[in-house]
């Protein structure tokens, strides 16, 4: 099995969608390609990371604060913003 043959039945070895023996043939490739091995672990992560945020939802009121303070963060991000604090407290 090549590495482009393993990516291509990479989703499928994660959703444990194939048959015993394309199985076996990936978890072989896996054992001396370090690349496809990384490839696999991040997925895998990636995934089992999404699965369990699905379990921390925000409730929408804080999903939007955080949202727009993230975004008037971002906004504020001008190299030339002065922090406007400063003069009022004058
Ligand atoms: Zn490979």
């Amino acid at each position: 099995m090549t590495c482009a043959e393993f990516l291509k039945e990479l989703t499928d070895y994660l959703d444990d969608a194939l048959d015993s023996r394309t199985r076996a043939e990936l978890e072989d490739h896996l054992v001396w390609c370090h690349e496809c091995f990384v490839v696999c672990d991040t997925t895998k992560k990636t995934i089992s990371i999404y699965r369990e945020s699905k379990l921390y939802e925000l409730p929408d009121d804080l999903r939007g604060r955080l949202h727009n303070a993230i975004v008037s963060k971002c906004k504020s991000k001008k190299p030339d913003a002065a922090a406007p604090d400063d003069k009022s407290k004058r």
